[in-house]
């Protein structure tokens, strides 16, 4: 809606995901889906956008990656690069740019931007203490250090951040701090570091943040989180690290010291754009610019205040963010989304599984996206809204209007005889009036960053034809009215072609088929966009097809079974069976002594006042033994009637509770469970040896 039009350009960021380890979908609806959108949409309209991301390349998480895997970090990065890339290709994300923080321009641009910073005597110059790993000589970048957040209590913090209750945090803030590397606790050790003396600028970020509301309000929890950062007064903060790997500190005396990540990363934006355009300086340098971050509420101090702070310091007409609406989590299944416990659904496993049905994804993640609060992506819940909302709305009513319009119309869009639009006016008028209030209700919701509101209003336009079809119903009038069942189509190829246009930014591989089964062409677009609501009259259009197919239960049962392998896979390696120490060596005459035979047991009964005693007879061939087993607990005199078992025939008798047992079946124990040991079909009487 040109009318709309609030800013010169837009630059839209998605958050850099590291490059160490493939995207789910909690990723897609946290940062990247409603960038999307945004994105698309504000391009439908005609506004100048560039949407730019790309993989962060550095930081300890790449490194950390990389000893797991044996491998060098540039091995990590460059597999974990392409492979995201691919994934998000081939769900549609529409980035102007992937690009890599590993690259050249990148690394230039970020040390340039850490040295102007320098030279304008921002950072302070601190000896201080850092953690220290004595075994692995190596000081301790923050995520190779974990314990317990002073905040919520999370024994998994990281020491630069609870990835639970999201505060930010220093490693020395931890309790019970542990190296990642060796597992000890880490020794105290001196070392020189570059800070960002963050309370010396709290107040020109908070007045910022402050004004910034006048002009468009941020999300309660990501102001939420900003104002009790400045309740709390912000620390300063090193901008260095002690790692290998890394954009090098520019300055001398700095050998072996890297910048920090979230002082690098963000900076990425900045060379993804320098790498896409030459132009880049009028979207970064410039007030006609509206910024706006798309992130996981795990992103926010470093988003809203330790980046813009970081820009307001450099000057120079750096933009600072609009607005950063950051998106709450998405669970799976009512349980936190984790890659290590393979607690997720990848991006690339879902497409292989189902194939050809991005938009449902898409669809999906966009209605249940965690906008306000955390929310949850369920099996179930993807069957439903295939099946009853895209296939049974969407589909339904798409396929119906164009195998109707083909059969009474010959494929071609219907004019209405005048009459007829008279007639059915009661009927249309609220339709029309609903299709011109819709691209600014869209309009409305998208500016205000309600993704989930706007493709439910995208859905009630297809419910609204559905109804009006139903409630119509040509099928039967065409004999008897010809002229009406043409207006009653008319208005529905008319509701399609809005939905064709506007799907694009929810649905963008759906867009595309419903603008060719209308055969709409550019032109017919923008005169959409623009505010006209009638298809051309006489044009010919496509047969049509279903726009979705019915996920069956099967398909959905063989996601859950997958879910419920990885967690039981998961509970047995957390508990993980306990084995007895292997007892002192015997030598081989010790075993030998020792005189197994096969036998079957052929009476038992219960032992008076012994619970877990059964009396048993066991044929040997040769003889018959008593023996009392201690196995009532597990059997009952009947399940062992006929049991073959293996005894050991030598062992001196014994008398329990009055009886004299003559010798021992032997069982194997596991999980506190007794099997009898099976000597297979051997005859009775028959040794081991
Ligand atoms: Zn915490």
């Amino acid at each position: 809606m040109t009318e709309n039009k609030r800013s010169k350009r837009y630059l839209i960021t998605s958050a850099l995901p590291y490059a160490n380890g493939p995207l789910h979908v909690g990723h897609l609806a946290g940062a990247y889906i409603p960038a999307d959108i945004y994105a698309r949409y504000l391009r439908l309209t005609g506004e100048d956008v560039l949407y730019i991301c790309g993989s962060d390349e550095h930081g300890a998480a790449i490194t950390m990656r990389a000893k797991q895997e044996d491998t060098t970090p540039q091995a990590i990065v460059d597999k974990y690069h392409e492979t995201n890339k691919a994934d998000f290709d081939k769900i549609g994300m529409s980035f102007d740019i992937y690009h890599r923080t590993s690259s050249d321009l990148h690394r230039e641009t970020s040390s340039a931007f850490f040295k102007a910073l320098y030279d304008k005597g921002v950072f302070t110059e601190q000896v201080s203490e850092q953690y220290y790993d004595a075994e692995y000589d190596q000081f301790l970048a923050d995520r190779y250090i974990k314990g317990t957040c002073p905040k919520c209590g999370n024994e998994e913090a990281y020491g630069d951040q609870c990835e639970r209750c999201g505060s930010a945090l220093s490693p020395t803030d931890l309790i019970n701090p542990v190296s990642t590397l060796s597992g000890n606790k880490p020794e105290l050790k001196t070392t020189k570091h570059w800070f960002l003396p963050m309370d010396r600028y709290q107040e020109q970020v908070k007045n910022w943040i402050e004004a910034a509301q006048g002009t468009e309000k941020w999300k309660k929890h990501v102001l939420g989180q900003c104002r009790s950062w400045f309740q709390d007064g912000l620390q300063p903060r090193s901008m260095t690290r002690d790692l290998n790997w890394g954009v090098p500190v520019p300055l001398e005396g700095a050998e072996g010291k890297v910048l920090y990540v979230w002082l690098d990363a963000p900076i990425g934006y900045i060379s993804a754009t320098k790498a896409l355009t030459d132009d880049w300086a009028s979207y970064w340098q410039s007030e006609d610019t509206k910024l706006v971050h798309f992130i996981g509420k795990d992103n926010i101090v470093f988003h809203c205040i330790i980046f813009p702070m970081l820009l307001q310091l450099r000057g120079e007409g750096y933009v600072l963010p609009t607005n950063v609406p950051a998106n709450q989590f998405m669970n799976l299944e009512g349980d936190k989304m984790s890659t290590s416990r393979n607690h997720v659904v990848g991006v690339s496993s879902f497409l292989e599984d189902f194939p050809g049905q991005e938009d449902v994804l898409r669809y999906v993640l966009s209605m249940n996206m965690p906008e306000n609060k955390d929310s949850d992506f369920s099996w179930s819940d993807l069957q439903a809204r295939n099946n009853n909302e895209l296939v049974a709305i969407l589909g339904n009513f798409v396929n119906r209007v164009l195998v109707l319009t083909n059969k009474y119309f010959g494929g071609e869009i219907p004019e209405i005889p005048a009459a007829v639009e008279t007639a059915l006016e009661a009927q249309t008028a609220a339709i029309y009036d609903s299709l011109k209030a819709f691209p600014k209700t869209l309009d409305t919701l998208v500016h205000k960053y309600e993704f989930r509101n706007a493709l439910s209003e995208l859905m009630n336009v297809a419910r609204m034809g559905n109804k009006f079809l139903t409630d119509t119903e040509p099928w039967k009038l065409f004999k008897t009215d010809a002229d009406t069942t043409a207006g009653i189509l008319r208005t529905c190829l008319d509701i399609i072609a809005v939905i064709a246009v506007y799907a694009e930014p929810f649905l963008p591989f759906t867009a595309p088929k419903l603008r060719g089964y209308l055969n709409l062409n550019e032109a017919e677009v923008k005169a959409i966009i623009e505010g006209a609501f009638r298809t051309a009259a006489g044009r010919k259009i496509e047969k049509g097809a279903h726009l979705f197919g019915r996920i069956d239960d099967a398909a959905i049962q063989l996601q859950q079974d997958k879910l419920a392998a990885a967690k039981a896979a998961n509970e047995a390696k957390a508990e993980g069976p306990s084995y007895e120490p292997v007892k002192d060596t015997i030598q081989y005459d010790d075993f030998m002594k020792m005189d197994i035979r096969t036998g079957t047991i052929t009476t038992a009964e219960k032992m008076k006042k012994a619970k877990k005693l059964l009396q048993l007879t066991v044929d040997l061939g040769f003889e018959q033994r008593t023996v009392v087993s201690g196995i009532a607990e597990h059997y009952t005199p009947e399940e062992v009637i006929g049991q073959k078992v293996l005894l050991l025939a030598n062992l001196a008798p014994r008398k329990l509770r009055g009886v004299e047992s003559q010798g021992m079946i032997l069982m194997a124990e596991s999980g506190g469970k007794l099997h009898f040991v099976s000597p297979g079909d051997a005859e009775n009487g028959s040794g081991v040896s």
